[in-house]
């Protein structure tokens, strides 16, 4: 199979790149306008396979993803502006690429009658569950710029199968961990300053929840839903690990060696959704997926891995990581 696979150089998008051209014969071409957020050094593990292609693009610009969408048989759709602080800073960016982009990418594919398409989203379009779990069917009530424009762009992908036919599969995801992670979010964002002697920001009362994934889970469920998705289903893939901010930090200071004195309460986000909660039992039942990276072993090869690599998270120019906080 060739795949088109956007956002490749990103955090997740580099994971599933990596993974499929170790373990499959398929050939994979990368579409990536290598924003702050991507970056080539993700790719260097494979960037010299004879099946590996690197296109740098914008999936705004209709001109080019048309040249590049003939011959694939299939693509997966990570590229986005994926960080909701910067969403609530400016939504712009997030409206052009999320909604935008995604449309058209969905009518390049149409046009060029590529067999499936997998648009990679997010639990955030739900907004916020207090008890118990979403399943796929939950209405979306998004409450951040970000995950707004995640659910247009999911709303699209799912329009284009019921008015065109086009073999579209949407993923809803919890949040991801693991190395190659840019350290905006807050598990690299922390664990670095931790490991440099600094103070890490936590946003109010340390009480809102996430449901923790490893990207390497998260990208064999979007295998699964690649290869053996139903046309216009959605799939949920969560890592089953549900953790309040504060007792992530705890971990996380355990981790790196450090105590409580190095945490700083910071105002609360804003719209900071308190909980979110996938239930899997639909990917479980019909695709036989099940998370296989438990969240201690994950997260203490993580640590490692930013602690190994420091070269590669080092500020490349400005300071991103002070302007904006969590996850
Ligand atoms: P990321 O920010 O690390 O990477 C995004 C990639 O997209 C980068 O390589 C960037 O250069 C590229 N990109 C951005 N705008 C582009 C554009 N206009 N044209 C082409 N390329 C562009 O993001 P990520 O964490 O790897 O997330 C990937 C996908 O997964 C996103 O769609 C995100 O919404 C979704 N998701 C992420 C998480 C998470 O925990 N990280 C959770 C749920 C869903």
């Amino acid at each position: 199979m060739r795949i088109l696979v956007t956002g490749g150089a990103g955090f997740i998008g580099s994971e599933f790149v990596r993974g499929l051209l170790t373990r499959r014969t398929d050939r994979v071409t990368v579409l990536d306008a290598l924003t702050y957020a991507g970056n080539l050094a993700n790719l260097a593990p494979v960037a010299n396979l004879p099946a590996f292609d690197f296109i740098q693009a914008d999936i705004r610009d209709a001109e080019t993803v048309e040249q590049v969408m003939p011959g694939h048989d299939a693509v997966v759709h990570f590229a986005a502006e994926s960080h909701v602080d910067r969403s609530i800073a400016g939504a712009t960016p997030f409206v052009t690429t999320n909604v935008l982009g995604t449309q058209v990418l969905l009518d390049a594919a149409r046009r060029h009658g590529v067999g499936r398409f997998v648009h990679v989203s997010t639990d955030e379009v739900y907004g916020s569950i207090d008890s118990g779990a979403w399943s796929e069917d939950q209405p979306l009530d998004p409450s951040s710029p970000y995950s707004a424009s995640k659910a247009g762009s999911d709303l699209l992908a799912l329009a284009c199968h019921r008015t065109h036919r086009m073999d579209v599969v949407v993923t809803r995801c919890s949040n991801n961990y693991g190395p190659y992670q840019y350290r905006e979010k807050l598990i690299p964002l922390f664990v670095t300053r931790l490991l440099t002697g600094e103070q890490v920001p936590l946003y109010g009362d340390g009480g809102n929840v996430r449901e923790w994934l490893h990207v390497a889970d998260h990208c064999r469920g979007i295998e699964l839903a690649l290869d053996r998705g139903r046309p216009g289903e959605i799939y949920h893939i969560g890592g089953g690990t549900e953790l309040t901010n504060r007792e992530l930090v705890g971990r996380l200071l355990a981790a790196c060696g450090r105590d409580w004195s190095a945490v700083r309460h910071v105002e609360d986000r804003k719209g900071h959704d308190r909980r979110y909660a996938l239930s899997v039992e639909k990917i479980r039942n019909e695709l036989g997926y099940a998370p296989q990276v438990s969240f201690d072993e994950g997260l203490a090869a993580t640590v490692a891995w930013y602690r190994d690599n420091p070269d590669w998270w080092r500020p490349r120019g400005g300071t991103p990581e002070k302007a904006v906080v969590g996850a």
